[in-house]
């Protein structure tokens, strides 16, 4: 217990609230502490995005020291409670979780009953060491009772008691490991490592939605490509991505098929633009075999849990990105509607990846980003024509209607029909020679 007065040195509002609810609690007679990953955060010297408070203070006694109008019920059962308020301005919110043991764990995932425990007991059913640590703000000490600060220092992620036995009770923490080890840039111990590649298996007991919701949040972070690795050498990726997982069977041909994954920026990254850098190979190699790329894709989105949004996004990026590296040199007609799209960030963050791969000059991606910064008149402007002036001209609506507009819009789009009157001149010819 030593003290650290310095650990909070940014006292936000979301600070200071959990700060005061600490303090309502133990001058209510209660013993409450931060803790979980704001502690850890705090001392890797990160601003914790929220605060979680641990007490021996039941459920009731919680919601009566604070109000029914402060307070809401999130885990009864697992004795948490949402308490909320204002400083400064400002709405935050604390969950607030009474000290507990965890029971059996009977489907892999979550216990069957809590008990209400001590502080020690609390940090121990917690899975890493660096997420068991609490932390007094009013005597402003660490309170350590898994070596969490340790691990802190030599940067290791290391299951809390018996690795093997923590990852059979809740297989989520296989993927919890690999996430947060990543996330600070830590090695996973090798204990921890080994428990987690023998019973990598088992994820398949976790819900493909929650599988998604933590491979979602790997891929998004810079260290997705490390991640991915552990993923594959624990023996994971078989189990969370049995599509593909074949293709990295071979080290060296693992390396090209990752090589796109491993190019992104090291920037956090819509998740939308891993998935493609990782399916891309793939989808190179089904060019022409639709079906077979469709069911594929088909069979992760499922998997995962993944909306259309997301997917729609994903093949975008890989059906346009060509289209954005040669932005420069091909017709405009055909690069400004991909332009046009919602998905064309994605599109070009992926189109980055494989021009820098093929240590291609980005001139066309340079090209699309310079038009997007200008006036969208001027990159989008108005079609010359529109349905109503092909009725004016006498044509009735049919199959050549879309043909003849979209014609048009070429045309425009390219420089050779510059007015409404020429485009007009343009039509009547058309519908002329076709008569
Ligand atoms: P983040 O910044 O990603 O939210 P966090 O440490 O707050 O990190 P949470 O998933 O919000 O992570 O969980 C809060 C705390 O609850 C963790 O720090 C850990 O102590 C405990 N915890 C969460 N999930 C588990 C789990 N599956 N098994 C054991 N303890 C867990
Ligand atoms: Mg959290």
């Amino acid at each position: 217990m030593t003290p650290r007065p310095d650990l909070y040195p940014n006292s936000t509002p979301d600070k200071q609230f959990a700060h005061d609810v600490v303090r309502r609690l133990v001058g209510n007679g209660y013993v409450a502490y931060f803790a979980g990953g704001c502690v850890r955060d705090a001392i890797l010297g990160n601003d914790p995005h929220d605060f979680d408070v641990a007490t021996n203070a039941t459920t009731d006694q919680v919601r009566s020291v604070f109000g029914s109008n402060q307070t809401r019920a999130v885990g009864e059962a697992f004795g948490v409670v949402l308490v909320h308020g204002k400083t400064h301005g400002k709405k935050c919110q604390v969950e607030v979780a009474t000290f507990r043991s965890d029971g059996v764990y009977s489907d892999g995932r979550r216990p069957d009953s809590v008990v209400f425990t001590s502080p020690e007991h609390d940090a121990q059913r917690r899975d890493f060491t660096i997420n068991g640590l609490f932390y007094d703000p009013i005597e402003e000490k660490i309170i350590d009772y898994v070596g969490g600060r340790e691990d802190l220092e030599r940067k290791v992620l290391r299951a809390i008691g018996n690795p093997e036995a923590r990852i059979r009770e809740d297989k989520l923490r296989m993927l919890r490991a690999i996430r947060f080890a990543a996330r600070f840039g830590f090695a996973l111990d090798p204990k921890t490592q080994q428990a987690i590649a023998r019973n990598a298996e088992q994820i398949q007991v976790v819900s493909g939605e929650r599988t998604g919701v933590e491979l979602i949040k790997i891929l998004e972070h810079p260290s997705r490509y490390w991640a991915w690795e552990k993923l594959f050498e624990t023996g994971l990726t078989q189990y969370v991505i049995p599509e593909l997982h074949p293709r990295w069977s071979v080290a060296s041909q693992r390396d090209e098929e990752l090589s796109l994954l491993k190019r992104l920026p090291e920037i956090p990254v819509p998740f939308p633009v891993s998935l493609a850098a990782i399916l891309h190979p793939w989808f190179r190699d089904a060019s022409g075999r639709q079906a077979e790329w469709e069911s594929m894709s088909l069979a992760i989105q499922e998997r995962w849990k993944l909306s259309n949004i997301e997917m729609e996004a994903v093949q975008f990026a890989l059906q346009n990105a060509e289209v954005l590296i040669q932005g420069s040199t091909l017709p405009w007609s055909q690069v400004q509607p991909v332009l046009t799209s919602k998905f064309i960030e994605p599109a070009l963050a992926l189109a980055e990846a494989i021009a820098s791969l093929r240590t291609e000059a980005l001139h066309g991606i340079d090209f699309c980003r310079s038009q997007l910064r200008l006036p969208e008149s001027v990159w989008n402007p108005r079609p010359l024509l529109d349905g109503s002036d092909l009725i004016r001209a006498g044509l009735k609506p049919g199959p050549g209607f879309a043909t003849l507009l979209e014609r048009a819009r070429q045309l425009q789009l390219d420089g050779n029909l510059r007015s409404k009157e020429e485009a007009m001149a343009w039509m009547k010819t058309m519908i002329d020679t076709s008569n």
